[in-house]
This record gives structure tokens, sequence and C-alpha cells, in this order.
């Protein structure tokens, strides 16, 4: 693990990290639109810093990851507002950069579709995602495992419906193991 301090907040990165993007390089990936993804995840991960800044609360520490990147502590620091204020804003930075870089060019650039889908699956209802932990801030326990279930009872259906139409789509599946993981380990 590579490990430094940035105005006190410690910034660590994983081996597990610098494996996943040689990996996806390896796999035939672009390295511009490697690049490219993680500069948005890295944008994410600055909207709730920004958002945690000004709500006068310092991350003790930043963690780059095979799965992406994590600001510790992840878990409930201020008043309600304030949490869904941190919360939704990684989603908030991804969506409006979207918006910004399409009025740009006059298209779906990658950039743009690469914060928009970053945005949307850090929506989703489940686990530990940005979506998952707004629910739980907003409706009591039971409520919100009761709509984790039923959205990833949704995406079963619609993962089956597409592999009926000879479409078996691998990042439905994975979003769906994810979810149906993260009920059953709650
Ligand atoms: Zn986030």
């Amino acid at each position: 693990m590579y490990a430094f301090e940035i105005s006190g907040i410690k910034v660590k990165v994983c081996f597990s990290f610098f494996a996943v993007v040689c990996l996806t390089c390896l796999l035939g990936a672009d390295s511009g639109k490697v690049l490219i993804m993680l500069a948005c995840c890295a944008l994410h991960e600055c909207g709730h810093l920004a958002a945690m800044l000004i709500c006068g609360c310092k991350p003790s520490g930043m963690t780059f990851y095979g799965g992406g990147i994590c600001l510790v502590p992840s878990a409930r620091l201020n008043s309600f507002a304030k949490d869904v204020f941190i919360l939704a804003s990684g989603c908030a930075v991804n969506f409006a950069l979207a918006f910004a870089a399409c009025a740009a060019a006059g298209e779906l650039t990658f950039f743009a579709q690469t914060n928009l889908l970053l945005g949307g699956f850090n929506l989703l209802p489940a686990g530990c995602l940005d979506g998952g932990r707004l629910l739980d801030l907003l409706l009591c326990a039971r409520k919100a495992k009761a709509v984790k279930a039923v959205f990833a009872l949704l995406v079963s259906v619609l993962a089956a419906a597409s592999a009926l139409r000879g479409n078996v789509s691998v990042s439905l599946l994975c979003v769906l193991a994810y979810m149906c993981f993260s009920i059953f380990a709650a």
C-alpha cells in the first residue's frame, strides 16, 4: 500500500487499485477511456469532499482500492440535513458535469456517459452505495430493506426479460448480485 498525507487527510492507495487499472488496460480497454473513468470517480468523491468541508467536517482519510475510491469515515457524521447533502453531492456533481459536457459538446460524449452511469449507479438503493445509504437515512431500517428488496426484484425481472430476448447483460447481473448480497449480508 502507498500512503501519503495532504492537509491532514491520509491518502492510501491499495495495490488492488493499481491491479484493477492494469487489468482493465490489459483486457483491451482504451487507456484514455480508463483515465476518463478514473477522473469521473475522483470528481464524484470531490463532490462529497466539498460538501463535507462546507458542512465543517473533514474526512480523516481517503482510500483508493479495487472497488473505487472511499472517503473515511463513511458513517453518519452530522445532522440529518447535512448527511443527506453530503451523500447526495457526489452524484449531483456527476449529473452536473454530464449536463455541462452535453451542453458544451452538443452530443453525449464518453465523459458525459460515464458521469451519467456513475451518478446513476451510485444512486441505486443498494448496500453502501450513496442511494442505499440515503434510503437508510430517510426510512426506518425495516422499510429501507423492503424498498431495496423490491428494487432487487425489479432488476431481477429486467435481467430475466433481457435474457429471454437473448441479451444476457453481464453488468445487470453484477448489479443484481451486488444488490442481493447487500440485502442478505445486512
Ligand atoms: Zn458517492
